[in-house]
């Protein structure tokens, strides 16, 4: 038995697993706190050591080190979190004062990049496309976030936001961008923004799943506008990846990856865009669920 630690630190709750990797990543232990962001910075790092704590406990095993997904990046010269949702982490140099509170040594990646780690090594990709190579992972949710994986490894970058194409420019009717910047790929293809696009055709507001059945059901114009958007920037975004790295095997996550329409018309619009006759890179759809960040950071650790 090898048991791996992870942790995946998220804006409501903090999840940690033990898994065996000598055993297909079989769960040995699996425990959740509330992350409660209101109580600030300090108490976030003592819920993950108090987590630890109750893992220990319950396995009665010791790790020497442990992998924790984050919202956000740490970044590689100043050591702190940086472009985090979970913005009372942001500019804290929370890998040390982690590795202080538990005594060991910490591995770190943004949520995105333990997604796509998972999915390379345990999920969708080894059943589809088991001799793949590189991998991106993407997370299109209430953000947009991406990891490379390469030779089952996470590619960091010199500033550690390799796959960020979250924030690569796409179109300016995406308007402002919490990072600041203007028609980043989040401000057209994320649920949030896809639902206010709706709004902003449309007078009403609904929610992103009713408009996709609103769009299926033919009933709604307005709706079928909200997805023929989405399509035609999904092509147009994703076609610059696969220009620039070729990958194996795409795997998309996240509440928007849920939208039946890009796996046939989406796929189709990518390929229009792609820099070759035809377009062979498979799109997937994700197989572990929630489970996989948490899986990821532990297999940061290997
Ligand atoms: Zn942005």
């Amino acid at each position: 038995m090898k048991p791996i630690w992870g942790i995946d630190l998220g804006g409501t709750k903090i999840e940690a697993v033990v898994v065996d990797a000598d055993n297909r990543y079989q769960t040995i232990a699996r425990l959740r706190v509330p992350t409660e962001q209101e109580k600030g910075y300090e108490h976030i790092v003592s819920q993950i050591a108090k987590l630890i704590g109750m893992l220990k406990d319950e396995t009665g095993l010791t790790p020497t080190k442990i992998g924790i997904g984050t919202p956000g990046a740490l970044d590689p010269q100043l050591n702190t979190l940086k472009n985090s949702n979970t913005t009372c982490l942001i500019g804290k140099p929370l890998k040390d004062d982690v590795e202080k509170a538990l005594g060991l040594s910490i591995l770190m990646a943004n949520d995105a990049n333990c997604f796509a780690l998972a999915e390379a090594r345990l999920g969708i990709v080894p059943d589809q496309v088991p001799n793949a190579e590189v991998v991106f992972g993407v997370i299109m949710g209430t953000g947009v976030g991406g990891g490379i994986v390469v030779h089952g490894k996470v590619l960091n970058g010199l500033q550690g936001i390799a796959g960020e194409w979250g924030h690569n420019f796409l179109d300016e009717s995406g308007g402002l961008c919490y990072c600041g910047k203007t028609g980043c790929v989040e401000t057209i293809l994320s649920g949030p923004n896809l639902q206010r696009y709706y709004t902003s055709i449309s007078g009403e507001e609904r929610k992103l799943k009713e408009i996709v059945e609103r769009a299926q059901a033919g009933t709604d114009p307005h709706a079928a506008a909200t997805l023929d958007r989405l399509v035609e920037f999904f092509g147009k975004g994703l076609a610059s990846i696969i220009n620039l790295l070729d990958p194996d095997a795409i795997v998309l996550g996240g509440g928007v990856s849920n939208i039946g329409v890009l796996y046939d018309r989406g796929v189709a619009e990518v390929e229009k865009y792609v820099f070759n006759h035809k377009m062979y890179t498979p799109i997937l759809r994700p197989k572990l669920g929630d489970s996989a960040g948490v899986f990821g950071a532990a297999m940061l650790v290997e």
